[in-house]
């Protein structure tokens, strides 16, 4: 089996369909960390998208449940508050029902697990190795794909009992970093952000997990951003929350 891993897609549309047609022919099913809508100009497009791909596991993300009334959003900063309240202006009664669906991660896939933020908890960010630790060693498998950081990439834990971060090193215009994982290391592996990166890099992040090569491969997409910008000036999000689209920050 071929999973195509999204994570943090935050209704940008045109990322999406970018990776997806980047992924074509390339996986079997689709495995989702969360964040489907959020800061974007999209939300029903995008939650409709997903909802087509029928993704075989995915947990909600923390702006899924925001957007749906799940979440104090007094607990969001400014922006991403303004977002979500225009974001729950826009869902259509169908695409409300399926966000409010969505389950809590961590959730069990077959040989693998999928979070949001962390193992611990769905709303943690996993930016550091020692947060990484506690997680890797809660893991009920070898393989935990995660999201929330918008940062590809990842931790592992090497069999030699050392641990470290992952990184694709995509940040200099290659497009696709290879890692054939080893069952006797543990892997936390985040795909990156679809629709919203902050690893300083623009382009749309996703990757593929080929479960009999043992293979994880992540990829960076170009898309369209100035017409994501352009979208959600419109509608009048937050200039702030368009202008770092361009910087991949
Ligand atoms: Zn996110």
């Amino acid at each position: 089996m071929r999973f195509l891993i999204l994570a943090d897609i935050h209704a940008n549309l045109e990322a999406l369909e970018a990776v997806l047609e980047r992924a074509r022919g390339q996986f079997d099913q689709v495995i989702c960390c969360g964040d489907l809508v959020g800061y974007g100009p999209d939300p029903n497009q995008v939650t409709e998208a997903v909802r087509q791909l029928g993704p075989a596991v995915m947990v909600r993300g923390n702006h899924d449940k925001a957007a749906v009334g799940l979440t104090d959003l007094s607990l969001f900063n400014p922006l991403a508050r303004s977002a979500a309240l225009w974001t729950q202006t826009q869902l259509s009664e169908e695409n409300r029902r399926y966000l409010l669906a969505m389950p809590r991660g961590p959730a069990e896939g077959s040989g693998f697990t999928v979070a949001h933020g962390s193992l611990l908890d769905e709303d943690q960010y996993l930016l550091n190795l020692e947060d990484a630790l506690q997680s890797l060693s809660l893991a009920a498998h070898g393989l935990t794909f995660f999201g929330h950081t918008h940062v590809q990439g990842g931790f592992a834990w090497f069999k030699e009992q050392r641990a470290g971060p992952l990184n694709p090193g995509l940040r200099k215009a290659a497009d696709e970093s290879r890692l054939v994982l080893d069952w006797e290391n543990r892997y936390l592996i985040n795909p990156g952000a679809v629709g919203q990166p902050r690893d300083d890099d623009p382009r749309a992040a996703f990757a593929v997990f080929d479960q009999k090569k043992a293979l994880l491969s992540y990829f960076r997409v170009e898309y369209p951003v100035g017409r994501v910008q352009q979208k959600m000036r419109n509608v009048g999000l937050p200039s702030y929350l368009a202008d770092r689209l361009a910087r991949g920050w």
